[in-house]
C-alpha cells in the first residue's frame, strides 16, 4: 500500500474528485479527513469509507474561512495523531462572460479556488512540520494553459493555483514538504457535466490524444502518486492529466 500510516485532509472531499481520491487514499492505507460544506454528502463519504474497512472523518469546513481551516487540521491531528497530506481539491465553477462577473461573483471564485489554497497550506505546515515532512497536492485546470472563453475568474483562480505552487514549494523544501499541482483536463465528474452539458465532453475528446473523457478515477491516480513517498524528491511541478489535450 503506497499510503500506509499516513493521515491526508481532502478539501471537498464530500462528493466528486475529492470523494474519489479520499477513497483511492484510503485503500491505499492512508486515514482520511474530508472537509466540505456539504455536510450530507461529507457523512455519506464517510460512512462508506468506514463501512469499507477505512477510517474516515469528516469535517465541515468552508475553504474559505480561516478559523475552519484551523479546526478542520486540529480535528485531524486530534483523530489520527498527525497530518502527512494536504489535498488542496475544493472548487467551484463558473461560466460567465467578462461583463457578468460581478465583483461579488469574482471574490467568490478567487476565495474558494484560491485563497481557500493558501489558508489549508498555511495552516497544515506547522502540523506537516510536526510529523517530520509532507505532501500538498494543488488541484489546478488545464484552461490556464488553454485560455477558454467564458471562464474569467475561474481560468485566473486555476492559473493562481499553479502560481502559488511555485511560490510556495521552495520556501517549503527545509521541512521535507513537497508541493505540487494536478492540473487537469476536462474529467467527468457530475459537477462538470452538469455545469459544460455532454456536448462539450464530446468535443473535447475530439481534441485529446486518448479518444475517451477522462473519469474521476483517471485523475485521482496522480494524486495518489503525489502524495506517496515515490514522489518525494518531485515538488514545484504541474503534473497535466488531460488525455493529451493541451501539448498539441
Ligand atoms: P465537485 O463540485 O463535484 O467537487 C467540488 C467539491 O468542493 C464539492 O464537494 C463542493 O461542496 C466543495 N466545495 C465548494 N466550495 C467549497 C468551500 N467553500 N469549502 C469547502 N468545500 C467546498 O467538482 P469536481 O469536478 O469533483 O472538481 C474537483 C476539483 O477539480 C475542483 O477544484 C475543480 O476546479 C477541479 N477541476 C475539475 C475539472 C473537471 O473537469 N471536473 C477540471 C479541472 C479541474
Amino acid at each position: 500500500m503506497r499510503l500506509e500510516n499516513k493521515v491526508a485532509l481532502i478539501s471537498g472531499g464530500a462528493r466528486g474528485m475529492g470523494a474519489v481520491e479520499a477513497k483511492l487514499f484510503s485503500v491505499e492505507g492512508a486515514k482520511v479527513v474530508i472537509g466540505d460544506v456539504l455536510e450530507e454528502e461529507g457523512r455519506r463519504t464517510e460512512a462508506e469509507i468506514n463501512e469499507a474497512g477505512g477510517e474516515c472523518l469528516f469535517v465541515p469546513l468552508d475553504v474559505t474561512s480561516e478559523s475552519q481551516w484551523q479546526a478542520a487540521v486540529e480535528a485531524a491531528v486530534s483523530r489520527f495523531g498527525k497530518l502527512d497530506i494536504l489535498v488542496n481539491n475544493a472548487g467551484i465553477y463558473r461560466t460567465e462572460r467578462v461583463e457578468e462577473i460581478s465583483e461579488e461573483l469574482w471574490d467568490q471564485v478567487m476565495g474558494i479556488n484560491a485563497k481557500g489554497v493558501f489558508l489549508g497550506t498555511k495552516h497544515a505546515i506547522p502540523e506537516m512540520r510536526n510529523a517530520g515532512g509532507g505532501s500538498i497536492i494543488n488541484i489546478s485546470s488545464v484552461t490556464w494553459m488553454m485560455g477558454r472563453p467564458f471562464r474569467l475568474d475561474y481560468v485566473t483562480s486555476k492559473a493562481g493555483v499553479v502560481g502559488l505552487t511555485h511560490a510556495i514549494a521552495p520556501e517549503l523544501g527545509e521541512f521535507d514538504i513537497n508541493v505540487n499541482a494536478v492540473v487537469l483536463g476536462l474529467v467527468q465528474s457530475d459537477s462538470a457535466l452538469k455545469v459544460y452539458g455532454a456536448e462539450h465532453f464530446q468535443k473535447f475528446k475530439e481534441r485529446q490524444v486518448f479518444k475517451r473523457s477522462l473519469t474521476p478515477q483517471d485523475a485521482c491516480g496522480a494524486v495518489v502518486f503525489l502524495a506517496s513517498d515515490d514522489a518525494e524528491m518531485i515538488t514545484g511541478q504541474s503534473l497535466v492529466v488531460d488525455g493529451g489535450l493541451v501539448f498539441h
